[in-house]
């Protein structure tokens, strides 16, 4: 049962001790219509995903979207065989990370993949964010998307409410920072207020897990900027 629940429709399926071991955290929402919503996807894991879905009670039949946070291969690496498998999967991410996502050249190393060894499987974007904040409705359930440029600049954070709290999904916070990334660690700091002040009850974080309680989620996004120098 390699998944952990995290309120009543939202659980974590993947992650290095979920999935494989490179995997950044991925994330599934059920939505008020029974469809199936996953934050980041793994680099190679349509498997795990298959089987942690499936575990959760949930079939992958009834995935409508994944959305992809920044272009990361740890985070977009089974975006493609996804794809490929449930067509109607639609593929959400922001402009800015477009040109990595959908295997531009010269956009190689943004996508982090010689990091891992692995070779990156372009994907085509079915549903572009452009706005600093938008709300986009997936299967009867609102997915605050905000634009939260540093990592990378086409970085964002995802806000869900279930069980009448606020559950924000904010991959890669911690970084890191690199020029091969295009990161800005003075919009990095911009991006971090904004999410500090939608004060969310729990942070589902990309590597460092899951964060209850306002004060938590605070103390963890407080001491990524303490450690960066702010
Ligand atoms: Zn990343």
């Amino acid at each position: 049962m390699p998944f952990t629940k995290i309120t009543s429709n939202i659980f974590a399926i993947g992650g290095s001790n979920l999935s494989n071991p490179g995997d950044a955290m991925i994330y599934l929402v059920k939505t008020k219509s029974n469809k199936l919503v996953l934050i980041d996807s793994g680099i190679d894991s349509l498997n795990y995903i298959e089987n942690n879905i499936s575990d959760t009670g949930n079939n992958p039949i009834d995935l409508i979207a994944l959305i992809l946070t920044h272009c990361h291969i740890d985070h977009t690496g089974s975006a493609h065989s996804i794809k490929q498998k449930y067509p109607k999967v639609k593929i959400i991410a922001h402009e800015w990370e477009r040109s990595a996502l959908e295997g531009d050249k010269g956009t190689e190393k943004m996508i982090a993949a010689d990091w891992y060894g692995v070779k990156y499987n372009p994907v085509h974007l079915d549903i572009v964010v452009k706005k600093e904040e938008e709300d986009i409705n997936l299967g009867d359930t609102i997915f605050k998307i905000i634009q939260t440029p540093g990592h990378t600049p086409g970085s964002i954070a995802v806000i869900v409410k279930d069980d009448n709290k606020k559950i924000l999904f904010g991959q890669d916070i911690h970084g890191p920072f690199m020029q091969d990334f295009n990161s800005n660690i003075n919009d990095w700091h911009k991006s971090m207020k904004i999410l500090m002040s939608k004060n969310a009850d729990i942070l589902a974080e990309g590597h460092y897990g899951i964060y209850k309680g306002k004060d938590n989620v605070r103390k963890f996004i407080a001491s990524q900027l303490r450690q960066n120098g702010f």
